[in-house]
């Protein structure tokens, strides 16, 4: 196939949902600065949008595009505890998100919530990149609330991006998990996908697992295929990353060569795993018998990257 380069060139550029940047300075050196933020938050430029509970208000435009909903801070609900501070953009205009118990009502019903995962791939670079961010603070703000050091309640502090504790003085930061996601092939250049047992039935995709303590991550890759399909591997390379706030992980993506074929699956967390060809994975796809990862997931763009193109749907879809 001579053009497989080219398409691999092609898939290597689409971007991973929710890494686009959308041109948003997160401008830090402002964060511990009240009184520039007490200005910032009052300019009549700045915007603001409501996170509750992982989701936020956007609104589906006439032109088919989708955007967050956002507000001057004048028009904004009322807190003073918890707003954070995301950035600016290239115009200067300041941003924040406020995380409130409940998202807003609004007059015209024409808004409505949705999480990361539906947003994520309808909402413009910036949209995306501003609501990723708030979304990943409110997920630790609302699990952080005490001193894990002496069990006090911390106070929020930074503009959302630090948690203070008045008993200790500790300081605590947005935690994230890093995780490892990797697409492993043989020597004949097969592809290994597995089930997890909770997954739809015919779901298939990439293996993945936590960092543990102590572990570089290329080791985690090594360790993980070897648990949950029993598969040896060799070489590792890194591909690309994707903040994963469902609620706190960094997917870290991985292209693995295993030294061996055999697979034996743990049957806890993977029940089923299977080499797949090329040709294989677009039949069992076309068929309807295997559903490949989900189009978010850098596991569906490992997946492409392996396969040359962007994945067929299956036959009759729309
Ligand atoms: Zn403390």
């Amino acid at each position: 196939m001579t053009t497989s380069t080219h398409q691999s060139a092609a898939a290597d550029r689409r971007p991973i949902t929710l890494t686009t940047t959308g041109g948003i300075d997160r401008a830090s050196h402002h964060r511990m600065d009240e009184a520039w933020l007490a200005a910032a938050w009052s300019h009549p430029t700045t915007r603001v949008f409501v996170v509750s509970g992982g989701q936020a208000l956007v609104e589906d435009k006439d032109d088919g595009s989708t955007e967050l909903v956002m507000m001057p801070s004048f028009d904004a609900p009322f807190t003073e505890a918890h707003r954070y501070f995301l950035g600016i953009d290239g115009d200067g205009v300041r941003y924040f998100a406020l995380q409130k118990d409940t998202l807003p009502g609004r007059m015209d019903a024409i808004a409505r919530p949705a999480g990361l995962r539906e947003a994520g791939v309808l909402l413009s670079d910036r949209d995306s990149e501003l609501m990723v961010h708030a979304i990943g603070l409110e997920n630790w703000q609302r699990t952080h609330r005490f001193c894990s050091r002496c069990g006090e309640r911390t106070v929020i502090a930074a503009a959302g991006h630090v948690r203070r504790c008045p008993a200790c003085g500790a300081e605590h930061y947005p935690r994230t998990d890093p995780a490892a996601i990797m697409l492993v092939t043989d020597d004949q250049d097969r592809a290994l996908l597995g089930r997890q047992v909770h997954w739809p039935e015919g779901r298939f995709s990439t293996l993945a697992g936590f960092v543990e303590p102590g572990e570089s991550i290329e080791a985690a890759v090594v360790r993980e295929v070897a648990e949950e399909a029993g598969v040896s591997v060799g070489s590792v390379e890194y591909v690309a990353s994707q903040p994963w706030p469902f609620p706190s992980s960094l997917m870290l993506g991985f292209m693995a060569r295993a030294t061996s074929p055999d697979i034996q699956v743990d049957g806890d967390e993977i029940e089923e795993a299977r080499w797949f060809s090329r040709h294989d994975l677009r039949a069992a796809i076309e068929s309807g018998e295997v559903l490949p990862p989900s189009g978010i997931s850098i596991a569906a763009r490992l997946v492409e990257l392996w396969y040359g193109e962007p994945l067929p749907r299956p036959l009759g879809s729309a």
